[in-house]
């Protein structure tokens, strides 16, 4: 293609050309060439040939509408075809004006044409007939089911059930919108996907930051260190993947840890393959080159980690000089040596010392990033994020260009319109006694607690969700859902049909990315946006002059968007307002009316958002009215180093200071957005808020961590009965070699296609076309021990169960190892009335006292509907659904679920089939008891008499007093609660 010059001179030399010919040079009708996006300035009256009318030159009018893709968290921005003659979305590009995505997509964006057009998705609320998971269905309106929600809910408010309503989020793709609807309703029953996810690295950026994500800055690099497959299928990355790019172009070299040849390795300058959960050992044999070579920067950790809280902890007979410090560091990290790297992860030496080489060049330029991969994998995954960003803070590559920030200081979360008090009351099905440090809720083990009496849910929501099939263990999930004793109302808020929804009681049909309302803001480089998702129809007619004021009356069908079904949903609980909920959801304009989704987010960018008012002022619009014609608004570029700022003087009244310099203050928080933590560290004994942290004389506003410094030495996790893991170090997995039978492989099941949506791609065709199945990769000295070539079926043991898959031979996973996408496997029982045809394997699923065997009864095939491509369906594979044969594995201290598996492999036999899944819900429950004896329970290890430190993020934050034990904890007569 070349550069857009290049490309616009050979346009150029085109139309010279055809002119000397004599011919008519067709210039387009945009006048603009195609590798540009269409200026702003046109978008009421955008014009393009109709390619399906080829080769007559049919023009269409479009009107452009922004929005943000909802395929994955990175909420790229949108621009959305409205046909002016139709009414009718033709097709989605990207927006040039989203300071994230700068105009780029990867696939999955422009495939939200095929969700919204896809002939199955379902148009109206759905309520079961017969039992639950029966598969039947008929219509119900929306007010029948609201009023029947709404009355169930009320009655446990006020029969003082709190705890058993509960909302299950998958994607957000919002911030905050629900936490403060749950609020409202006074109920501590937000719950998440995330322990299935990140909260691995989540915990580890935590522990030393005090927020839980890393915002690599990419674009401005030496040497970018990704434990991950970031530039193909991570967080955020088609954002990172465009500014990693440029860094490339400019010479920037690329590390790669993934054991997987994925597309990122094959872009790597340096891939390493490491023995599963082996990284850490890596990353501290880096950490001891540095510190041999005397390669780190001196300044930057004697001004900002915390080792005089460290030395005179662990080592109180010691000096406490930063040179003693030195010393202490040299010899913790001394016994990892390149030799010791090599023994655990199977990584040869000296490709680790030329790694070591590299970062220690990079200086203050070093971008490290690791989500999910590694941390998520591994019992004591958690240990990756935190020893992948020593290395930023030994090279003081912290909030700088070319380093690694802390995620808040790169996103914008604009105070809303109301906030209501936090809950009080505790819900221990998501926060449970064994797990105080956990960062989310501990979502995955819901089944079990269930099924061990710790409580039961009146209402459940499931939303944008689907754990039967994303979760492990997904057929306990599958008994406790299709049990009303333990669920008494399931509702499934989704866009599509999935494996969860078929054992709702309500399927109730909401928006997909173009059909809804959503703020957000993401950590993609060094600066600060919102972007605003919106139902593009609305916006469209509105901007044609049309008033809108429900999105029911634009979208599809009886389609609805949430915002306005939870205020709509608020009213009916609370009708005449005396449970103090609805005025949460009124209007401030028109008091005693329901709230609308346009005044909710006007006063938000109004008030909120610094810079937006001038700037719509500036185009002669009101703040609203911009962001539906842009979508987004970048509020500062170049954030730099919060942590350095000084604290004003303002700031600082009747403070107090702790021996080690953090500064407490009697002032009120401010409201900007650059101070404002996302943790919040204790309060001092006399209830003086943390404002910064005393560096050489002066007050800095340092980081949201209990001492206001980088913590190396967490003394959270000490006094929590975790010493031995209270600096960043390497422990061993749960798949480590010794840990396992000389037989067993270990199986990397987490690793998504780039061209899929997790549980959500089903419903786009040109996604499933482009990827179907889920081969289990095996290194071909594997293949031939167990004698297999690639397409053969194999089947694969875990410790509850058992999948056949195809076989893949291939070099790119090192021996020992397999590997199988998560990314697969849809199914629908054969009963089912519903379900989406594309994606979706017909299954029949039987049970036998706790022992479940799916067996597939067909694939995909082609059929008729609206859409003529539905008969052109030329795949019959949709692969095969692994999670479902994987017991649970919580992490005990972050919670994460540990998701690699010790399996066996072995030819199928002459009776075993594709897609065989073989489960044991028994076993699935003893390996649960076996994981939970891991941890050190709040009521038996807890330091001060609370269920979790206060500072800890925690979504939906109840109020303090209710952290609270409700007894007294039983510490051990040593004192050191272990
Ligand atoms: S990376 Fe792709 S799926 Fe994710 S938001 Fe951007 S366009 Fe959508």
């Amino acid at each position: 293609m070349g550069t857009v010059e290049e490309v616009a001179a050979r346009v150029s030399a085109a139309r010279a050309e055809a002119v000397a010919r004599g011919e008519t040079f067709y210039p387009g009708p945009s006048r603009v060439h195609l590798a540009a996006f269409p200026p702003k300035e046109r978008w009421d009256d955008w014009v393009e040939l109709d390619s399906q009318d080829w080769p007559r030159r049919t023009e269409r009018h479009y009107l452009l509408v922004p929005t943000t893709c909802f395929n994955c968290e990175s909420a790229c921005g949108l621009l959305a075809y409205v046909d002016r003659d139709t009414a009718q979305v033709r097709k989605f590009e990207g927006n040039p004006e989203h300071p994230g995505s700068r105009g780029r997509n990867c696939a999955k964006g422009p495939a939200t044409i095929n969700q919204v057009t896809d002939p199955d998705r379902i148009l109206q609320p759905l309520k079961r007939v017969g039992a639950r998971g029966a598969g039947r269905w008929e219509p119900v309106s929306w007010d029948e089911a609201l009023d029947d929600i709404a009355g169930r809910i009320r009655t446990a408010i006020v029969e003082g059930r709190r705890n058993e309503i509960m909302y299950h989020v998958g994607r957000p793709g919002e911030d905050g919108f629900t936490e403060r609807v749950l609020a409202s309703w006074g109920v501590d029953g937000h719950n998440s996907h995330t322990n299935v996810c990140s909260s691995g690295a989540r915990a580890g950026y935590h522990l030393w930051t005090g927020i839980d994500r890393p915002s690599p800055d990419h674009a401005s690099a030496d040497v970018i260190l990704l434990i991950s497959s970031h530039l193909e299928a991570g967080h955020y990355f088609n954002p990172h993947a465009q500014r990693v790019m440029e860094a490339k172009q400019r010479g920037a070299k690329l590390i790669v840890f993934d054991t997987r040849l994925s597309n990122t390795a094959t872009h790597a300058d340096v891939w390493v393959s490491p023995q599963p959960g082996s990284e850490p050992a890596i990353l501290l044999a880096i950490v001891a080159h540095l510190l041999r070579t005397g390669r780190y920067d001196r300044e930057f950790m004697r001004r900002w980690w915390n080792w005089a809280e460290y030395l005179a902890a662990e080592h109180p007979d010691r000096p406490a000089t930063f040179e003693e410090f030195e010393a202490v560091l040299g010899e913790l990290y001394a016994p990892y040596t390149f030799e010791l790297a090599e023994q655990e992860s199977g990584v040869g030496a000296g490709t680790i010392a030329r790694i070591a080489e590299l970062v220690a060049g990079a200086g203050t330029r070093l971008s490290t990033h690791t989500w999910r991969s590694a941390s998520a994998g591994n019992l004591g995954g958690w240990q990756v994020a935190r020893t992948l960003f020593l290395l930023n803070a030994m090279l003081g590559a912290v909030a700088t260009p070319g380093g690694t920030y802390p995620n808040a200081w790169n996103k914008f979360v604009p105070r809303p319109l109301y906030t209501p008090p936090h809950p009080q009351t505790w819900n221990e099905l998501t926060w449970p006694l064994e797990y105080p440090l956990a960062l989310n809720e501990m979502s995955f083990l819901l089944p079990h607690f269930l099924k061990e009496g710790r409580g039961k849910l009146d209402v459940y929501f499931t939303r944008v969700y689907n754990p039967v099939w994303t979760n492990p263990d997904g057929l306990s999930w599958m008994e406790v859902l299709t049990d009303e004793a333990m669920v008494g109302l399931h509702v499934a808020l989704t866009p599509t049909w999935s494996e969860t929804a078929f054992l709702a009681d309500y399927v109730l049909p909401m928006g997909l990315g173009p059909e809804r309302h959503d703020l957000h803001s993401y950590e993609q480089y060094d600066g600060q946006w919102v972007a605003f998702r919106q139902p593009v129809l609305r916006a469209a007619r509105e901007r044609l002059g049309q008033q809108v004021s429900d999105t029911r009356e634009v979208n599809p069908g009886q389609v609805w968007e949430e915002n306005e079904f939870w205020i709509e949903l608020s009213w009916r609980i609370d009708p005449d307002g005396c449970l103090g909920i609805r005025r949460y959801h009124e209007s401030q304009k028109e008091p005693g009316t329901k709230l609308s989704v346009d005044e909710y987010y006007g006063w938000i960018f109004e008030h909120s958002v610094p810079g937006l008012p001038a700037a719509a002022a500036a185009d002669g619009l009101t703040p609203l009215a911009y962001m539906r014609r842009y979508g987004a608004f970048e509020i500062r570029a170049g954030v730099g180093p919060v942590h350095e700022q000084e604290v004003p003087a303002d700031e600082l009244i009747e403070v107090g200071e702790d021996e080690y310099g953090r500064v407490y203050t009697r002032a009120p928080a401010p409201m900007s957005p650059n101070v404002v933590p996302t943790a919040t560290p204790e309060p001092d004994a006399q209830g003086r808020r943390p404002v910064g942290v005393r560096v050489d004389g002066v007050v800095r506003r340092g980081f949201p961590t209990p001492s206001g410094k980088l913590e190396f030495y967490s003394r959270t996790l000490a006094a929590w009965g975790w010493r031995e893991q209270a600096v960043p170090g390497y422990q061993r997995s749960h798949v480590h070699p010794a840990a396992m039978e000389p037989d067993q492989l270990v199986l990397i099941s987490t690793f998504r296609l780039p061209t899929q949506i997790h549980t959500r791609g089903g419903n786009a065709k040109w996604l499933d076309e482009l990827a179907h199945t889920n081969p289990l990769w095996i290194h071909p000295q594997d293949a031939t021990r167990i004698g297999v070539g690639a397409g053969d079926l194999v089947r694969v043991e875990t410790e509850i169960g058992a999948f056949v898959v195809k076989a893949w031979v291939t070099e790119g996973i090192r021996p020992g190892v397999v590997a199988c996408s998560h990314h697969m496997g849809r199914w629908k029982l054969g009963s089912a009335e519903r379900g989406q045809r594309q994606m979706m394997a017909t299954v029949d699923l039987t049970r036998d006292d706790g022992r479940w065997r799916m067996t597939r009864l067909a694939g995909v095939a082609p059929y008729e509907s609206g859409d003529p491509d539905t008969a052109r369906i030329w795949w019959s594979d949709v692969g095969v659904h692994q999670n479902l044969t994987f017991p649970v594995h919580p992490d005990p201290i972050s919670g994460q679920h540990c998701w690699h598996q010790a399996v066996r492999v072995r030819r199928a036999g002459p009776d075993e089939a594709y897609g065989d899944i073989t489960v044991d819900t028994a076993k699935a429950h003893e390996v649960y008891r076996r994981w939970l004896a891991l941890t050190l329970p709040a009521d038996r290890h807890s330091p001060d008499g609370t269920r979790r430190p206060y500072w800890l993020m925690r979504p939906l934050k109840p109020a303090k007093d209710v952290f609270a034990l409700p007894f007294a904890p039983a510490v051990d007569p040593d004192g050191t609660n272990r």
